[in-house]
């Protein structure tokens, strides 16, 4: 069955994989991104290559209103939403927790946890069927951060990933009757451009020769996970977290 979705932070990574598996499958997507437009253009070109439809939207998933417009962009583009993979996320430098600033620990904070509530909120409000929507499915994105607490290097992203479990969990059960199901993926060590921005772009391909399967994963191996749970596949998958970390 065609669905619509939303995705945040789907110019790279693994936002941008699920975009594209996702357009493989016909459906259509709307995606935010931070700012950078040619990855942005290069994906929705990619999605729509692939027999999807696309929309692209600057937007910050820390500002409500910005997190509202996409949603209502989506809508008007291709009518009642699907899905939402709630992707978007950073990291900062790798450094000693005692050594983090008060910006570092609010700009964490509003992207990775205030960002995940907005958009989870928004989700809900569109989908819900005790709201008007025909329910549907949310993806939410852990990190095995969160369990292993990456200690020496991002306690602060560690914990801000802390906080998808519960999400993910409460809004499952909250949300069950209304027909939407909520799943979380737990990615380990995945190559894309996340870690250049903690200081070490071949963080995941150096460390993973060291998991299980002996190397990092792709992100199109999160996104197969990610497009599994949004598909009627997995119709009586709810309250899950799907870890994708090669054993690790
Ligand atoms: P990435 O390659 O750095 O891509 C991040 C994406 O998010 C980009 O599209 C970026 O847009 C967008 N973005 C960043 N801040 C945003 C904001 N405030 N508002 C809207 N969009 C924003 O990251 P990734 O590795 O694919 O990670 C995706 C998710 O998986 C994150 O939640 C991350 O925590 C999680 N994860 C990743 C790994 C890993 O090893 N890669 C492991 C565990 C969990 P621009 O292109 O405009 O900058």
């Amino acid at each position: 069955m065609s669905k619509a979705i939303v995705i945040t932070g789907g110019s790279r990574g693994i936002g941008a994989a699920t975009a594209l598996l996702a357009g493989g499958r016909g459906w259509a997507v709307a995606f935010n991104y931070a700012r950078n437009e040619s990855a942005a253009a290069e994906t929705a070109a990619a999605v729509e290559a692939a027999g999807g439809k696309a929309l692209a939207v600057k937007g910050d998933v820390a500002s409500e209103a910005d997190v509202i417009a996409l949603f209502d962009q989506a809508v008007d583009a291709f009518g009642p939403i699907d899905g939402v993979v709630n992707n978007a996320g950073i990291i900062a430098p790798a450094m000693a927790f005692a050594d983090m600033g008060l910006d570092r620990f609010r700009t964490m904070i509003d992207t990775n946890v205030l960002g995940a509530f907005l958009v989870a909120r928004e989700a809900t409000r569109r989908m819900a069927t005790s709201r008007g929507g025909r329910g549907g499915s949310i993806v939410n994105l852990s990190s095995a951060a969160a369990k292993l607490g990456a200690p020496g290097e991002f306690v602060d992203y560690a914990g801000t990933k802390g906080s998808v479990g519960p999400l993910t969990i409460g809004l499952a059960k909250e949300l069950g009757r209304d027909g939407v199901r909520v799943n979380a993926v737990m990615p380990g060590l995945i190559d894309t451009d996340i870690h250049a921005d903690g200081g070490s772009p071949d963080r995941a391909r150096r460390m993973g020769v060291n998991t299980p399967l002996g190397r990092a994963g792709t992100a199109e191996e999160v996104a197969q996970a990610i497009v599994w749970l949004l598909s009627d596949d997995a119709s009586y998958v709810s309250g899950d977290i799907v870890e994708v970390t090669g054993g690790r």
